[in-house]
């Protein structure tokens, strides 16, 4: 079928150069096999959610889309994403009696956002959250509340992040018209005439290659798997592990976005799990718990910050440690609680009937971790922590614990429909972005589930919008 349509295509092309020869005496040359292969009406870049998404709906709606992603398999950070989706005011809402509505979908942005977002962009995305729900429905997944939040929207069962990369691949696989080249990287916007025409891409190969596209749409994701650029746009997270994040996401589409004008926003914001180790996140609750949580304790044995402090502080003051890491020391009381006992199991942690031993065991000086700890249970504190946990009873556990980078904020503007904007606010002819390489949107903080929310919300709009529908 390929090869009929490629020959048609080829005649197709030489009536028109003959046509065109009517008129001008030199007949353009028919284009190689090569260069029809590599000419599509839009190119995307990254196969995350946003780029399956907007792949997906650009080729139900007619179009050529050839979808290039690096790694050898889609899915992105999207892929790993561990809850749910957020959206407002769904039958799921309606049917359980218990609302979230749009506007407090639209204050519970904004406010996270520490009011830093894109009123507008934000205002699309909760008006539009119920249609992308929907969507995912006609997808076949199936979703329930979650018993504690009513905007969390959550799988009836399985990992939520899975589930839907399996939908939107089995989606896309029934759309010939989508040219999935995974091993493919693009490392370069083509521009023309201040318009965007493709990208370079780099393939299995080796070999450089230029897509020629109509349209481009960027779905490269973050940067949390590029701690060099984290550090450089906000030194406080200098060192950051990537613990929390896939391979891909080093920022490509943000370089090539810049290097042609883009805008950036809100580069310096990021969320940031101060413990996390082996790709898991441990809950914070573990050391602050009040009249229960443990202590963080650096290479030396000794506490150096009070684990109370908010996520985003508690990383970079674990940062300022040897080695960029700290230990986690609890004992049996948090170790009884999921969470604690979850951080054991999956950071691999020791435990230990004494202090000593434990410290030991942690490879730390057992007399020194015996200090700290009598320290902190006489309630002496040198960094003005206000509520106390206690580390007293046997047995005692401990395991390391690193911050790492969960979510980029910042990325490049966008408008409405999507289209990414220079420096002056103008948009730049065919450049689109959806999902996390957008800045703007999310400010300085971000609701959890609204990013594979915006993943379907922006992919559709970019997609459209590239295609004039
Ligand atoms: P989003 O939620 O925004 O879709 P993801 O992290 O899920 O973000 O997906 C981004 C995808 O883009 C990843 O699969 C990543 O490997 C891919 N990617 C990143 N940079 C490039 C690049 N230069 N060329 C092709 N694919 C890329």
């Amino acid at each position: 079928m390929k090869k009929i349509a490629i020959s048609m295509l080829l005649i197709l092309t030489m009536v028109v150069g003959i046509l065109a020869g009517c008129t001008n005496s030199t007949p353009a040359p028919a284009p190689t096999k090569e260069a029809d292969n590599n000419t599509t009406d839009v190119l995307v870049i990254g196969g995350g959610g946003a780029g399956l998404v907007a792949s997906i709906t650009a080729a139900e709606n007619g179009a050529k889309v050839i979808l290039v992603e690096k790694m050898p398999a889609v899915g992105g950070n999207t892929i790993i994403s561990a809850t749910g989706i957020t959206a407002s005011d769904t039958k799921l809402h309606e049917a359980a009696g218990r609302p979230f509505t749009k506007e407090e979908h639209f204050k519970k942005t904004m406010e996270t956002s520490k009011d830093l977002a894109d009123e507008k962009l934000v205002k699309l995305l909760v008006d539009s959250s119920n249609d992308a729900y929907e969507w995912l429905l006609t997808l076949g997944l199936k979703y329930k509340l979650d018993p504690k939040d009513a905007f969390w929207i959550i799988p009836e069962e399985g990992h939520y992040g899975a589930l839907l990369v399996k939908a939107y691949q089995a989606e896309a696989a029934k759309y010939p018209n989508i040219d999935l080249r995974v091993e493919t990287k693009a490392t370069e916007l083509v521009v023309e005439n201040d318009k965007v025409v493709g990208a370079k891409v780099t393939g299995k190969d080796g070999k450089e290659q230029i897509i020629k596209a109509k349209s481009v749409i960027l779905a490269t994701g973050g940067l949390n798997n590029a701690p060099e650029m984290i550090a450089e746009f906000n030194p406080k997270y200098a060192g950051v592990n990537t613990e929390m994040t896939t391979p891909g996401a080093t920022g490509d589409g943000i370089k090539m976005a810049q290097a042609i004008g883009a805008q950036l926003k809100d580069m310096e914001h990021f969320q940031m799990r101060p413990l996390s180790l082996n790709g898991y996140w441990f809950k914070e609750v573990i050391v602050n718990e009040e009249g229960k949580g443990g202590i963080l304790v650096n290479k030396d044995a000794k506490r150096f910050v009070d684990e109370t402090l908010k996520p985003l502080d508690l990383a970079s003051e674990i940062l300022k440690q040897q080695d960029k890491m700290a230990y986690v020391v609890i004992d049996s009381d948090v170790f009884a609680t999921k969470d604690g006992a979850k951080m054991i199991d999956k950071a691999k942690g020791v435990k230990a009937d004494t202090i000593e031993d434990l410290a030991k065991q942690l490879g730390l000086d057992p007399a020194a971790l015996k200090a700290t700890i009598d320290e902190y249970n006489a309630k002496n504190d040198a960094f003005g922590r206000k509520t106390f946990g206690k580390v007293a009873t046997a047995p005692f556990y401990g395991a390391i614990t690193k911050p790492s980078s969960h979510y980029t904020m910042g990325g490049v503007a966008i408008n409405e429909n999507a289209q990414v904007l220079d420096k002056d606010g103008n948009a730049i002819e065919g450049l689109y972005a959806a999902g996390e390489i957008v800045g703007g949107l999310y400010g300085a903080g971000r609701v959890a589930g609204n990013n594979t929310l915006d993943d379907i919300v922006f992919g559709k709009i970019a997609a459209k919008h590239a295609i004039g529908k």
